[in-house]
């Protein structure tokens, strides 16, 4: 073993079958060292073109490839601005197909243990990522009767303010130190991330990388807990007023009524969620066999 576990929820050795579900190319940077030892399906949600236009899955590919990991066919759904589009225009069945894609493959797969993307408020890709994932293992219960074990990993606590919350809901996976070397090694690689992890380090130091922290998913569509406006809103305000972006992606106007209706699709629930009664539920109609996937482009 190139690495061992602490604070242990349950036994994750019992799992044959790991997934890796990521918003955008280069997350699984923060989870390398697990990647490399269990060897999990990596689906990718964007293709983390930015606003560049330059898609970073090849940099993915090219740091999956030498671990042993065969990329799924969901690897790159959309380009990052037809996700924001799609947002914006608010098209449900483009995310609904979305999530039967993640069910069909985790189905055929007989994927039994799931890590993806936290709901953190900072990227609507996060947060739409979680929420695909979340209920895509809803879905695989209903359809098959069997569990996937839901684990999240965060993004972005390492330039946050506040500290991360851990608890005994928490497998922290510490990295041996060659471990350590050839994540750092692979992080320092991928071209379209050098800044990022370049300010990771400078601010948290090499060591702080040795602990991936999976958490479970007690509690599937849990809302991002955030006070005030989630980051990416006041980013996107201040994106506009430079003259960068024509709207701003809103929690309230747009993310929720896709999380809303997500969540009604999977669990049958026509109720909207306490305290959120302003926004209807959008999308009632039950999983009607599979949607073709189109990019909303
Ligand atoms: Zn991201
Ligand atoms: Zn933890």
């Amino acid at each position: 073993m190139a690495t061992s576990y602490s604070c242990v929820p349950e036994s994750l050795e019992v799992f044959a079958k790991p997934a890796l579900v990521v918003g955008h190319p280069g997350h699984e940077l923060k989870v390398f060292g697990w990647i490399s030892e269990y060897k999990p399906r990596v689906y990718v949600l964007t293709d983390g073109s930015g606003r560049q236009g330059v898609s970073r899955l090849l940099s993915t590919t090219r740091l999956l490839a030498p671990l042993g990991i065969e990329k799924e066919n969901a690897f790159g759904l959309i380009s990052d601005i037809g996700l924001y589009r799609a947002i914006l225009a608010q098209d449900i069945p483009w995310f609904l197909t979305a999530v039967d894609c993640l069910t069909e493959s985790f189905i055929e797969n007989g994927v039994d243990f799931v890590v993806a993307d936290a709901m953190e408020g900072f990227n609507p890709a996060h947060d739409i990522c979680r929420t695909l994932v979340d209920a895509a293992v809803v879905a695989v219960s209903q359809e098959t009767s069997r569990t996937i074990a839901n684990y999240k990993f965060c993004l972005t606590e390492w330039e946050r303010v506040r500290q991360e919350h851990h608890d005994s809901g928490c497998s922290h996976f510490v990295l041996a130190d060659e471990t350590l070397r050839r994540k750092l090694n692979a992080a320092e690689e991928y071209a379209e991330l050098q800044d990022e992890v370049c300010k990771a380090i400078d601010l948290r130091g090499r060591e702080y990388f040795r602990i991936e922290c999976l958490k479970k998913v007690i509690q599937p569509f849990q809302e991002y807990d955030y006070a005030g406006k989630p980051d990416y809103e006041t980013w996107g305000e201040q994106r506009v007023a430079e003259g960068a972006y024509e709207s701003t992606i809103r929690y309230e106007e747009h993310m929720f009524p896709i999380i809303d209706a997500i969540r009604n699709n999977a669990t049958g629930s026509k109720a909207c969620s306490a305290g959120r009664a302003t926004h209807a539920s959008h999308v009632q109609a039950g999983r009607s066999g599979r949607r073709a996937l189109r990019n909303s482009e």
